[in-house]
Formats: C-alpha cells, sequence, structure tokens
C-alpha cells in the first residue's frame, strides 16, 4: 500500500493502529460471524460495542453523570438547527460568537428560529484572531451562548473557555475535540461531527446537559428533539452503527496513548513546528494572531500564489496530500489532527524547505 501522509481537513486520516483492526474485525466481529456492518442496533453484539464507546468518551472527557451523550446523524449542520429548536425560550433570542465561517453558517441557520445577537465579530480583522472577551456584548436574557472553539477553516482556535454566567454555553467542536483536555462542565451543550477527529463521517457527537433537554420550538420533527434520542439512547431510529463502533475504536486507541493530556502535549508539539518553519520563513506565511493560532488546522500561503499549483502537485508527489486551503479562502492548509503522526508534519517541514529553496 502507498504510504502517504493525508492533510484533509475532513473526513480525516485515522489512526493505522485503528484502521488495522477494523480490517481484522471486517467480516467476523470477535467470532460472532457478521460483520458489525450487518448487526442490527438492537443485538446484544451492538449493545456492548455502544456502551463501550459511551463509557470510554465519558472517561476521557471527564463527562459528568449529569450529561447526556448522544450518537446522532445529520453531521454539525444539522445541530445549527437543533440547538436554536431545542433551546430557545420565551423572547427567542440567543448569542452567537461569530470566527468564521462555520460561526456563520451556524448563525444563518440559528436566524430561522430566533433573534440572533451577535454578541462579537471577528470579521473586522479578517478572523485572524479571537476577539478578547471584554469586547463582546452578550444580551443577558439571551437563551444561550453559541460559540466555535476552532475554527477549521480559517484555523483560529480558542484556547480558552468564555465565562457566560447562567446562560448556557453552546460548543461546535467538530475540529477540536479530543485534541486536548476540554472542560465539559463548563458547557451546556457540545457537539462535533465525527470526521475530523472522532471517527468515520456519518455520526454526530452531542453532550447535553440534562437540563437543557426541554420541550422544543411547536413544529419541531421529531428527530431534530433531543428528548427523543435521549430517552431512546440514541436508538430513536437507526443509529450509524460502524461509524459509532469505529469511533469506539478511536476512543480506545487514545486512551492507550495516555488519554487527552498526552495527545494533547503531541498537538501542541506538532504545530509549534510546523508554525515556527512557517514563521521562519520569508516564503510561507501565516497570518493568524499567535494568541489564536489553531493546534489542529493551520493555513498558509505562498508569496507568490502562482506557486501554488506547482507546490500542491510536487507535494503530491511526495505522498503529502489534501493541502489545498478551502475554497473560501484559497492557499494551502494543513489538518494535523490526533491521527498525524510527528512523522507527518516533519515530512511536511523538509518539503516546504526543499520547495522553497527551488523556487525562493
Ligand atoms: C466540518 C465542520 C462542520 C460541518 O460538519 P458537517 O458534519 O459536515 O455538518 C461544522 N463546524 C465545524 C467547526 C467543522 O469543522
Amino acid at each position: 500500500m502507498a504510504k502517504i501522509f493525508n492533510f484533509s481537513a475532513g473526513p480525516a486520516m485515522l489512526p493505522a493502529e485503528v484502521m488495522e483492526s477494523a480490517r481484522q474485525e471486517l467480516l467476523d466481529w470477535h467470532g460472532c460471524g457478521m460483520s458489525v456492518m450487518e448487526m442490527s442496533h438492537r443485538s446484544e453484539e451492538f449493545l456492548s460495542i455502544a456502551q463501550a464507546a459511551e463509557a470510554d468518551l465519558r472517561e476521557l472527557l471527564a463527562i459528568p453523570e449529569n450529561y447526556h451523550v448522544l450518537f446522532l446523524q445529520g453531521g454539525a449542520s444539522s445541530q445549527f438547527a437543533m440547538v436554536p429548536l431545542n433551546l430557545l425560550r420565551a423572547g427567542r433570542s440567543a448569542n452567537y460568537i461569530n470566527t468564521g465561517y462555520w460561526s456563520k453558517q451556524a448563525i444563518t441557520e440559528a436566524k430561522r428560529f430566533c433573534d440572533v445577537n451577535v454578541a462579537v465579530s471577528g470579521e473586522d480583522n479578517g478572523f485572524t484572531a479571537i476577539p478578547a472577551f471584554g469586547t463582546w456584548k452578550l444580551d443577558p436574557g439571551a437563551a444561550y451562548v453559541h460559540y466555535t472553539p476552532n475554527e477549521t477553516i480559517g484555523g483560529v482556535e480558542f484556547d480558552w473557555v468564555p465565562d457566560t454566567g447562567d446562560a448556557p454555553l453552546v460548543a461546535d467542536a467538530s475540529s477540536t475535540i479530543l485534541s486536548r483536555p476540554f472542560d465539559v462542565a463548563r458547557h451546556g451543550l457540545i457537539y462535533a461531527g465525527a470526521q475530523k477527529n472522532i471517527g468515520p463521517a456519518g455520526l454526530t457527537v452531542v453532550i447535553l446537559r440534562d437540563d437543557l433537554v426541554r420541550e422544543p420550538l411547536r413544529g419541531t420533527p421529531g428527530m431534530f428533539d433531543y428528548r427523543n434520542h435521549v430517552q431512546a439512547q440514541s436508538m430513536y431510529n437507526t443509529p450509524p452503527t460502524y461509524a459509532w463502533y469505529m469511533a469506539g475504536m478511536v476512543f480506545k486507541w487514545l486512551k492507550q496513548r495516555g488519554g487527552l493530556a498526552a495527545i494533547g502535549d503531541a498537538n501542541r508539539g506538532k504545530a509549534e513546528r510546523l508554525y515556527a518553519a512557517i514563521d521562519a520563513s520569508g516564503f510561507y506565511r501565516n497570518p493568524v494572531d499567535r494568541a489564536s493560532r489553531s493546534r489542529m488546522n493551520i493555513p498558509f500561503t505562498l508569496v507568490d500564489p502562482r506557486l501554488d499549483d506547482e507546490f500542491l502537485r510536487d507535494a503530491a508527489g511526495a505522498g503529502l496530500h489534501a493541502l489545498k486551503g478551502h475554497r473560501s479562502v484559497g492557499g494551502m492548509r494543513a489538518s494535523i489532527y490526533n491521527a498525524m503522526p510527528q512523522a507527518g508534519v516533519e515530512a511536511l517541514i523538509e518539503f516546504m524547505r526543499e520547495f522553497e529553496r527551488r523556487h525562493g
């Protein structure tokens, strides 16, 4: 098999050890004669897989007892609607923090259901920094505060948790969850599409404090009502069983690696190496304010954008894949989630130096 490093922003690479276990178990899970793909979600076998995954996720993130963990479908994009549908109260306003592309998507969707108070926007600085908490204009009567701890496209990340007092804090943690310790207890609701740091696409994890499971807005479809999913333990309809199983193996892999503190240290090390290489060169550039730089998604540009295509072609030739930046911003982006080994980052840095030598 060709050995490559995959820098895709999502669906993203999965740990090699997990892929190997999945291969070994593909046709026959633990001697039961079936693939996990073929099992009833209500079978004893699958229930044991589902329960182990939840228990391991609870352990990794130290999720308190009064939170539900849901394994849903629909992606983070469905949560953009489910959050307002379920968390709004009379008065129908909600606070949103706008730090970039995904925040804006969440805001656009929420506007269908409520008065959105954009408490602060990073748009003025081109989304290159997380706006300081002191500049936020939160509506104290709003039902909740929504933020995006890591903006996957712009590459800006919070390294702190906002203190929103009694207003429940809601996080779209799609591209940062499990990359480092995360204080669940300071949030009311956390959601994440799996395809960045959890497992294959098709699964969405929601972590929800029990007091927020309540009557949704009138007309909310059953599939969008958290109460149904809580009551049915994520089996209100057929859940994404195979993705759930894969996520469970990723959780075990993380535990074996020493949990989120250990993976967080490794991730910090990888990101620091890459930023240092970018900053030390006059050839590559990352526009993000240092204190707001993402550890997961590192966008960078070349001084001469006419070289972009050649950079991407040569990089692919050197086994470094999916480095093209998002269509909305151009340039390059290296996504270095948990599964990206240090060796992948070193190979990228080595390639960047060599490309600069040829073209700088
Ligand atoms: C990828 C991503 C999304 C979109 O996720 P889907 O599962 O495709 O809906 C939303 N928010 C963030 C922060 C993301 O990284």
